[in-house]
């Protein structure tokens, strides 16, 4: 089976409210600032005590939920909600979450974010016992596994589903008699609980979703944890005690909003101990520090402040796009980033610039800002990359693509220097990225707590379904490189 599975990809943002009749509201205003997570679609899923009602839609929230009464018809005292990133050609209503299932004895919902490894083959074992699947996400799975173990009560047979299942996984389930989240055994993805003044609790994907709604932020849900919120409190279980941290850095580098804290790390600081980190492994003789708005301007100034450098409003971003990654082709990627960026040439124009951004996926970006910026006259410019060279892809819920798709999984340093026709080119190293997000709980961990495998390719997991095909691809790649 070739590892690039596509369509079985979720990387998205989830809440859930529990105890108040404003459930479905907070969701929205939830779901509004992890809108960064997902914008192809998003959905929520109300309780009012006896069943569950959903309403879902393809495209960003306002868009979903443009009428008033789409809300006020969702009544109810609890609510998950979801905002969807998926992966090309799977851009479809039926995997628009979250997923609704009636049930003779009671509805559930449900909501993903992560990418399951073994969903492939577990997906084929339940249709060959007869499951039919509604929507080609994997996230569909789980509710697969825990109705096939009929005799046994609901929490059961969901602790049972989770040890089945494989990957990077943070899930929350309504019922209508309680809310759940789940972590998978690493905690490659983030998920919170805070607390309303009132005493109600949320779960939220990133703790933004919590300054939003006016929530405090309780703990993070650890590796291996089944947290159940019912008219009793909240209450602190376990599915599996095998459990070792290796949260995605990918979340601290890009995918976070930076005021989000995840595992007492606020994420707008580890960006800028990276630009601090990275001024002082490849400094430049230059006349001023830029950043890529929005997801590098921690880093540029921590870069700038570093370096003594000034900090210069050298490019602008049109607020009317969304992320340019999320564009399925090619040519329409290159058109997105001049959508989204310009130069401002009054600032930029005969001088020597250093550009920090925060990752190199494709290369599409590189080449275009560094082409903006000597288009609008910069002298010279010097780009660097607050994360280490991607090499690897990613199987656990970040769609960093396949690995003929990665630009340094396919060429050097010095070769994609000069394709982005860049007058220098450096990345942060794998350490001084461990340093500046030092999670303190997880110092003495394999790579302080990290996921690191775009970078080094060493996965904390087995690969399951992705194993074979994935090395084969290696292999492919090393023979193209004897090769060549
Ligand atoms: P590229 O143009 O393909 O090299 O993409 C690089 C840009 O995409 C970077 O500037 C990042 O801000 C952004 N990026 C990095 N990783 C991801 C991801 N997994 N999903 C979406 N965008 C990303």
């Amino acid at each position: 089976m070739p590892y690039e599975i596509k369509g079985l990809n979720e990387e998205c943002g989830i809440f859930g409210a529990w105890g108040t009749t404003e459930a479905s509201h907070l969701t929205y205003f939830g779901l509004h600032s992890l809108q960064h997570r997902g914008q192809e679609g998003a959905g929520i899923v109300v309780s009012d005590g006896q069943s569950l009602q959903q309403f879902r839609g393809r495209g960003l929230l306002a868009e979903v939920f443009s009428n008033e009464s789409d809300l006020e018809n969702l009544k109810g005292t609890a609510a998950i909600g979801h905002v969807r990133y998926g992966t090309s050609g799977n851009n479809i209503l039926a995997n628009v979450q979250p997923f609704l299932f009636h049930f003779h004895d009671g509805d559930v919902a449900l909501a993903h974010n992560g990418n399951l490894t073994n969903a492939a083959s577990l997906k084929r074992e339940l249709e060959d016992q007869g499951a039919i699947f509604q929507s080609t996400s994997d996230t569909e799975i789980l509710i697969h596994l825990i109705r096939q173990k009929k005799d046994l009560d609901f929490i059961t047979a969901l602790k049972q589903s989770l040890n089945q299942i494989h990957g990077g996984f943070a899930f929350v389930l309504l019922r209508k008699d309680s809310l759940i989240a789940a972590l998978d055994p690493n905690g490659f993805r983030p998920l919170s609980v805070g607390q309303l003044d009132s005493g109600e609790y949320v779960i939220a994907s990133e703790t933004c979703a919590f300054d939003m709604i006016g929530a405090k932020f309780v703990r993070d849900v650890q590796p291996g944890e089944l947290i159940m919120i019912n008219k009793t409190g909240l209450h602190i279980d376990h599915y599996t005690q095998k459990t070792k941290l290796s949260i995605c850095s990918m979340e601290y580098i890009y995918f976070a909003r930076p005021d989000s804290i995840i595992h007492g790390v606020t994420v707008h600081n580890a960006r800028k101990k990276m630009g601090r980190l990275l001024a002082q492994q490849a400094p430049v003789d230059a006349d001023m520090v830029i950043g890529v708005p929005n997801s590098s301007l921690s880093a540029a100034s921590g870069f700038a402040e570093e370096s003594g450098l000034p900090y210069e409003m050298g490019l602008i971003k049109s607020q009317y796009i969304a992320r340019t990654f999320i564009q399925p082709t090619q040519e329409l990627r290159e058109r997105g980033v001049k959508m989204k960026l310009s130069a401002v040439r009054g600032v930029v124009e005969g001088k020597r610039v250093v550009i920090v951004d925060d990752s190199i996926v494709r290369g599409t970006t590189s080449k275009q800002l560094v082409h903006l910026l000597k288009e609008a006259g910069a002298k010279e410019v010097h780009m660097r990359i607050a994360s280490p060279p991607l090499r690897f892809p990613c199987f656990y819920g970040i769609d960093i693509s396949t690995r003929s798709e990665l630009m340094a999984a396919n060429y050097t340093v010095a070769q994609m220097r000069q394709i982005i026709d860049a007058d220098s080119l450096s990345f942060l190293s794998i350490e001084n990225l461990i340093a500046a997000i030092a999670l303190k709980d997880a110092q003495k961990a394999p790579n302080g707590g990290l996921c690191v495998a775009y970078f080094d390719g060493k996965y904390p997991t087995p690969l399951y379904d992705y194993e074979a095909g994935y090395l084969k691809s290696l292999k492919r790649q090393q023979t193209r490189e004897v090769i060549g």
